[in-house]
């Protein structure tokens, strides 16, 4: 399709530039005319024009002859950018002749049937464009807000539709591009806060927003229900105007709820991907109140250095800044982040960490976010020495040994002697310390608890952290160690915690957005957390995704990167068959049930924020970087021909059969079963059931005992354990025949124990003695990937 031909008018004043600008290379407008005042018409616009903005007149524009507004317009759509001295009128007219006029001029935007439009808050008032055509027999005007109104009522929107809104007072800090060219005199603005500019601002950021967040219906506009007080002032900034706000709401909040509406909020512009449509219309910044690098100019330099660029302390502006006030910004908002997590064999070894580094180095310009796990298999140590020190072996001694020597060497590997090397050897030795302390109580106590269990467990992150951050800024890239206790916020369920996004959300714009904004690379610990009280958590086994997938929720990650050490997501661990293949993409749902199932590549945990905020997650292998790994996103996609896409186990599970033979034609009995699962918080993965009998699963085996000694009041109960669950994970399988008969034809020689079918669409599991378990997988995959006709 050609693009559409449009007019500007108005487009030698600085609102029309401002159009020409936007319009330059705009996938579906081409500029074909440009109307002015009689004193710029017959001229070619860039004789007519003075241009006044940073980047140069675009070259399709240059020759074309500037007319007037009265003259007739090949183009339907206009848009006016002309002084509210005329527009009034000649938008009038304009329309009456069939136009569809986009103006920027405040004459027409509390028409009654006019929409003032914010295409993120109120593209329903378009509804309004059928009345008014009625009226202009087919042309229409639709307006935009005042510059400060845009602002105001987007942040407004979100408040509003979560809480309600009753009151609000805002104070506005006008930049002097507001003012239009030349505004206002030197002599008036040098070293001056002008409050009271005058042109009925007060008046407009009081009204505007009501038609705006109001309602149309019934072919007219109703005003939102609350009351804005305002004052305006002027202020020595060129660009981007900065508002304090004050905001009675009707349901109470707490400030990170309201952080949350605010920062969750899209419109249909982003659900549509319109071409200039900002990826995230609101960003929310912390406060900070030191006059650091916040105003629309350091964003407008959102670009990152690159590899061998200037390091942010030098960086000209930094801590220079004589503006603090500088806030919301007009530009493109700050770039959004890519988190990167490296697992722990991409951290095992200097080599790894270095070739991390390059890794980090190449995506410098995405502003790139580090977590990490502990150095490979040092949690696994840590647990074993918890377990020594438990059957009260001294020998957790050499766990601490072990750990300390590895750590050692590792720092004097990467980074050289001096201050820095000094800082991270004595961080060793006070976690190292921290590590045998918690030892030497397990021993003596002989007890373990989750919660102490939590605290030795993730010292390995503490340790790889920090090391990588000195490893990270010793190979000349800026990067600051950030400790996740502080950031991510977890309930207290010891051993497999679980963060709160909210109060995360606000601990990450405090401790990491910063960072960012100063161009230093954020390195954080996955795995770790605390409790609001400042108790240190963990988030299970494996948990560094999830913490990279909290993290990236959090600073509304562009993408979230999980570095490891095999090529993406594969039809089966390449580690029981060697040929298995990469999935270069997968849906959300089915990388979930892998995950879930045994895909021991990513946490199952971690598919769940991203899925929320619609971040998508990519698999890479951080020992061969050029491939191209998996990508998960989306929900399931029309290729569904119930093929199978991955097979996954998982052992160490326990099957539970409970028979009750009374219960026969009677109800209720599921409940009571499920009632005792729910009551010791253990997860059922699958489930069987027939008129007097359940058979379940579950596993986490270390529950068991307590749950059938409960179970065994509600009938005859029986345990078998060492089983494993094997699952075909694809698209479709309940609406295509033959996947049942293939896979137990596959399976013949191999005693199933239980089925489950049917309860998703996207997996097929069953369970198979632990010792069946890899042949059953080997012979699936060879059935499905390797015979494939
Ligand atoms: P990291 O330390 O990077 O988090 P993990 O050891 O947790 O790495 O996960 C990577 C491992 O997951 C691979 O080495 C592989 O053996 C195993 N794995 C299990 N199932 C799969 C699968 N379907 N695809 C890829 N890897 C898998
Ligand atoms: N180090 C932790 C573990 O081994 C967390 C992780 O690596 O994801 O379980
Ligand atoms: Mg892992």
């Amino acid at each position: 399709m050609g693009k559409l031909a449009v007019g500007v008018l108005g487009a030698t004043g600085a609102v029309g530039q401002r159009f020409v600008q936007l319009l330059a290379d705009h996938p579906w407008f081409e500029v074909v005319e440009l109307a002015a005042s009689d004193r710029s018409a017959g001229k070619p616009y860039r004789e007519a024009c003075t241009w006044r903005l940073g980047t140069p007149m675009p070259e399709s524009v240059a020759a074309r002859v500037v007319k007037t507004c009265d003259e007739k317009f090949e183009s339907r759509i206009l848009f006016s950018g002309l002084d509210s001295s005329v527009a009034g009128e000649v938008e009038t007219a304009l329309a009456n002749k069939g136009h569809a006029v986009v103006s920027n001029s405040r004459n027409h935007r509390m028409d009654p049937d006019v929409p003032l439009l914010i295409p993120e808050v109120n593209p329903d008032h378009l509804d309004a464009l059928a009345v008014q055509r009625k009226r202009t027999g087919g042309g229409y005007i639709v307006t935009n807000p005042n510059c400060s109104v845009v602002g105001l009522a987007m942040a407004l929107a979100p408040l509003q539709r979560s809480f309600g809104l009753s009151e609000v007072a805002v104070a506005t800090l006008q930049a002097l591009s507001g003012a239009g060219y030349p505004g206002v005199a030197s002599m008036e603005i040098a070293d001056n806060v002008i409050p009271y500019i005058g042109g009925g601002e007060e008046e407009k950021i009081e009204t505007e927003p009501l038609r705006i967040l109001g309602t149309f219906a019934g072919g007219t506009f109703a005003d939102a229900p609350f009351r804005i007080s305002a004052s305006v002032h002027r202020v020595a900034v060129t660009d981007g105007h900065t508002m304090a706000v004050f905001v009675r709401l009707k349901t109470k909040a707490t400030a990170a709820q309201a952080v949350e509406a605010i920062a969750s909020f899209r419109g249909e512009p982003q659900e549509r991907k319109l071409p200039t449509a900002p990826r995230r219309p609101i960003h929310v910044r912390p406060r900070r109140r030191d006059g650091g690098e916040r105003g629309p100019r350091a964003h407008g330099q959102a670009l990152r250095p690159e590899a061998g660029g200037p390091r942010p302390q030098h960086h000209p502006r930094r801590g220079r800044s004589r503006h603090p006030q500088r806030g919301a910004a007009q530009g493109p908002g700050p770039a959004a982040v890519i988190v990167m997590k490296f697992g722990g064999t991409s951290v095992g070894s200097p080599e790894r960490i270095r070739a991390l580094a390059e890794r980090v180095r190449e995506r410098l310009a995405r502003s790139p976010v580090v977590v990490v796990s502990a150095l490979s298999k040092v949690t696994d140590s840590l647990v074993r020495g918890a377990q020594l020190a438990l059957a009260r072996d001294s020998d957790y001694e050499s766990v601490v040994y072990e750990v300390l020597d590895r750590h050692h060497r590792a720092i004097h590997d990467l980074v050289p002697p001096g201050p820095a090397q000094e800082r991270l050897l004595s961080h060793l030795d006070a976690t190292i310390g921290e590590l045998r302390a918690l030892y030497t109580g397990v021993y003596h106590l002989a007890e373990l608890t989750a919660r102490t269990l939590d605290a030795i467990s993730g010292i390995g992150e503490r340790l790889s952290y920090e090391m990588v951050a000195a490893a990270l800024d010793a190979a000349g890239i800026p990067a600051q160690g950030v400790d996740a206790r502080g950031v991510i916020v977890t309930d207290e369920t010891f051993g497999r915690a679980m963060p709160l996004l909210d109060e995360t959300r606000v601990a990450a714009a405090r401790m990491v957005q910063p960072l960012i904004d100063a161009r230093t690379v954020p390195v954080l610990p996955g795995f770790v957390g605390s409790t609001r009280k400042g108790v240190a958590t963990t988030l299970g086994r494996g948990g560094s995704d999830w913490s990279a997938a909290v993290v990236g929720a959090a600073l509304d990650a562009e993408e979230i990167q999980i570095w490891t050490d095999v090529d993406g997501m594969m039809t089966v661990d390449p580690r029981l068959v060697p040929s298995a293949r990469v999935i270069p993409e997968v849906s959300f749902d089915e990388a979930a049930e892998l995950a879930y199932f045994g895909a021991k590549v990513l946490h199952p945990a971690t598919i769940k924020p991203a899925v929320e905020r619609g971040i998508p997650v990519r698999i890479l292998n951080s020992l061969n970087p050029s491939a191209p790994g998996t990508l998960i996103a989306g929900r399931l996609g029309g290729d569904e021909r119930g093929e199978p896409r991955a097979i996954a186990f998982k052992k160490g599970i326990a099957v539970i059969l409970i028979a009750q033979p009374r219960m026969l034609m009677a109800y209720g009995f599921v409940a009571r079963v499920f009632e005792v699962f729910d009551r010791h918080r253990t997860p059922v993965d699958l489930i069987a059931t027939s008129e007097v009998s359940i058979s379940l699963t579950v596993d986490h085996p270390e529950a068991v005992p307590a749950v059938e000694d409960e179970l065994a009041r509600l009938g005859e109960v029986e345990v078998l354990r060492g089983m494993a669950i094997v699952s075909v994970v694809g698209r479709g399988f309940c609406r295509h025949p033959g996947l049942a008969a293939r896979v137990f034809q596959t399976l013949r020689e191999v005693n199933v124990v239980m089925i489950s079918f049917g309860a998703s669409d996207v997996n097929f599991s069953f369970v198979v003695a632990e010792a069946d378990a890899e042949r059953a997988v080997r012979l699936l995959h060879h059935e499905f990937f390797e015979e494939r006709r």
